[in-house]
């Protein structure tokens, strides 16, 4: 955390003059590259993210909808055919000698069976992802809730 970072005031949005917002004009500017890092500084690290988990038994298991893939205002996650993914050999076998990386959201798929079934993948790109939190709320089946959880270092893994 930046020292004395509870003192930081929120930096004002620039805003176009009022006797320039004519019709459907867009007023607020944006952040030039030192205003948005000086704002970047307020950050209070909440370590929340996205955890997309469901069950049949619960009835929260992705019906597969799209509606997150819809409200992202990032664009970060995708929902695409699972044969459009590639699963090199060495992947397969990574995960065949890694029951723990496996079984995890793929429980009734054999790893050598990955590259051959049909269904879908969802995929998130977490350096897009802005917490927003915005997929948990649409998710009709509550498969997505936002959690906290910090990394730990790499060298501790
Ligand atoms: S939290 Fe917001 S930015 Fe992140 S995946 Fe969900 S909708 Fe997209
Ligand atoms: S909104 Fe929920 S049910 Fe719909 S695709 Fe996303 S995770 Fe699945």
């Amino acid at each position: 955390m930046f020292s004395d970072y509870m003192n930081i005031r929120r930096q004002p949005v620039p805003m176009l003059p009022l006797d320039r917002r004519t019709g459907v004009t867009e007023v607020e500017a944006g952040y030039d590259e030192a205003a948005a890092m000086r704002e970047a500084r307020r950050c209070l690290r909440c370590w929340i993210n996205t955890v997309f988990e469901g069950n049949e038994p619960d009835g929260s298991q992705c019906i597969l909808c799209g509606g997150c893939v819809d409200v992202c205002p990032e664009k970060c996650i995708q929902l695409v055919p699972l044969e459009s993914i590639e699963f090199p050999p060495e992947v397969v076998n990574h995960l065949e000698t890694s029951p723990s990386l496996f079984r995890v959201e793929l429980d009734d798929v054999a790893a050598e069976e990955l590259g051959v079934i049909t269904g879908s993948a969802m995929l998130k790109d977490e350096t897009r992802c802005i917490r927003c939190g915005l997929c948990a709320e649409r998710c009709p089946v509550g498969v997505i809730t936002m959690e906290a959880y910090a990394m730990r270092p790499m060298e501790a893994r």
